[in-house]
């Protein structure tokens, strides 16, 4: 949308005023630029520092033996090598969609299969906090999307749920047709978002809890990209919560007409 004004004649008040306008909208435009184009260099400069540092810290974990003092102080430190490579690449994927650099690639996608794909990737997660990972619905849903933006916008809600759930929490996910869209539901047993909160969450690096979620490993970008992913899919999400009563979050997808028409049965 180009927010500048028609100026109809230039010699005049109006017309200065107008051009004055403009030139600053120009100049903002470019610092934007310059800014996205900084975060998405910064980005892809430390990913591969980061690489480097944990292969060294994963060398020095496992020649520490027995020592239990160096495998701890190794361990933390792998663990925040691990928060800032999800933090660099959470920050890529935003400026580059900032940037409006990705392409997107919609096709019909089995949404239950996604489900459990990414469910899979959290399956190790879930265990070591002895959570109940349900995973349901009906096995022929298609879904129009871009498959791995979304499947990215499910792990990271998947993620969420099993990072704010209790030790022995259960999880549900539940896919289904709602009108002419697919829902994909997430719900939780973790402590649940309060109304004041409730739209803040999707901002970026807007945390609830702030103590809370550095414990947890997050990086407060997770809920904006899962926005972002599904708004630019022409999707919505929505979240239901009572504070102590965990979350449910739905995305709601446009279903893949070729593959959603019912039979005719003549
Ligand atoms: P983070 O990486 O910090 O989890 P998100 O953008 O994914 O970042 O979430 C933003 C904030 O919303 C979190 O810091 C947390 O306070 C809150 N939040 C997100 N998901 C949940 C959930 N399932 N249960 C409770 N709080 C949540």
């Amino acid at each position: 949308l180009d927010a500048r004004l028609a100026i109809s004649n230039p010699d005049d008040e109006l017309g200065h005023l107008g051009q004055a306008f403009n030139l600053t909208l120009g100049r903002l435009e470019g610092s934007f630029d310059q800014l996205r184009r900084f975060t998405a260099d910064a980005s892809h400069e430390l990913r591969t520092p980061l690489t480097a540092i944990r292969s060294v810290g994963e060398v020095a974990l496992q020649k520490t033996g027995d020592g239990p003092y160096y495998r701890d102080i190794i361990g933390s430190m792998l663990e925040e090598v691990n928060r800032l490579t999800r933090l660099v690449e959470s920050l890529l994927t935003i400026s580059r969609a900032d940037a409006g650099q990705i392409d997107l690639h919609q096709a019909p996608v089995n949404a239950l299969e996604l489900v459990q794909e990414a469910a899979t990737l959290l399956e190790s997660l879930a265990e070591e906090k002895q959570q109940n990972v349900v995973v349901e619905g009906n096995p022929s849903i298609t879904l129009w999307g871009d498959r791995l933006i979304l499947r990215q916008a499910v792990i990271n809600l998947l993620d969420n749920a099993v990072k704010y759930s209790p030790v022995g929490g259960s999880i549900r996910v539940d896919v289904c047709f709602d009108v002419d869209t697919v829902a994909i539901e997430i719900q939780d047993s973790g402590p649940g978002i309060s109304v004041e909160h409730r739209e803040k969450v999707f901002e970026r690096f807007y945390r609830v809890d702030e103590a809370r979620t550095r414990a947890e490993g997050g990086t407060g970008l997770g809920l904006s990209i899962v926005k972002w992913a599904v708004l630019v899919n022409a999707g919505s999400i929505d979240l239901v919560s009572e504070p102590g009563e965990g979350c449910t979050f739905t995305i709601r997808i446009p279903a893949s007409k070729t593959h959603t028409l019912p039979h005719k049965s003549s």
